[in-house]
């Protein structure tokens, strides 16, 4: 499945807010967005022109596509999902991106970005209930056991980001057991859960036009 391989620092001062895309580098004063924290380009610094209502709508569903790390036409797949599923189209959307199985690994603290995590996942070190599952955008269900395969216990970077994890980080649907270096999915995400600033009103206004 294609990715963005792009610049990603590029991606949060276009969008003129933190995304956290690089893992720890986004906690420390090498983050891009700290540094130079207005849009890229030559007129980056004049600021911003009023965005209208379209704009403003394409521009969240650019950011939320860039914070989970998928591009147009999975979005549309799963918004096409979320469509279909009871209860706020938008919620539904967040519901199932934060289902997937990069993110939960991300979640869970076994990476430092989503970026790696679907790399730990695309590799084949990510067992769902025992068996082998590379595929990121897998949702997982409430009582699967994730866990990495034996030989990646000792991967430093999947230690580091171990470490580096606030526990407290660590959503309340998933329970991470550290010693084992294994997760699971104790209830579905609800919208709490999902701490980045998101509007998701603006992208189903962006689809239902
Ligand atoms: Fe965004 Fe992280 Fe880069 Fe900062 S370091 S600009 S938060 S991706």
């Amino acid at each position: 499945m294609a990715r963005y391989v792009g610049p990603k620092c590029k991606i949060c001062r276009r969008e003129t807010e933190k995304l956290f895309l690089r893992g720890s580098r986004c906690y420390t004063d090498k983050c891009a967005f700290t540094r130079r924290g207005y849009p890229p380009g030559t007129h980056g610094r004049v600021g911003r022109r009023k965005l209208t209502s379209y704009a403003t709508q394409l521009r969240e569903k650019q950011k939320v596509k860039a914070i989970y790390g998928i591009l147009e036409q999975q979005f549309r797949i799963t918004y096409a999902l979320a469509t279909r599923m009871p209860g706020n189209t938008g919620e539904n959307l967040l519901v199932l991106l934060e289902r997937r199985l990069d993110s939960v690994i991300y979640q869970l603290g076994m990476a430092s970005s989503r970026t790696q995590a679907r790399q730990l996942v695309r590799h084949g070190h990510i067992l769902v209930n025992g068996k082998k599952v590379n595929i990121p955008s897998c949702l997982v269900k409430i009582g699967q056991e994730i866990k990495l395969i034996e030989k990646q216990k000792k991967n430093p970077a999947v230690l580091r980001a171990l470490e580096e994890r606030d526990l407290e980080r660590i959503t309340g649907w998933l329970k991470l057991d550290r010693e084992s270096i294994s997760g699971s999915v104790l209830r579905y995400p609800k919208r709490d859960d999902i701490t980045m600033p998101i509007q998701e009103s603006l992208i189903v206004e962006f689809y239902s036009k």
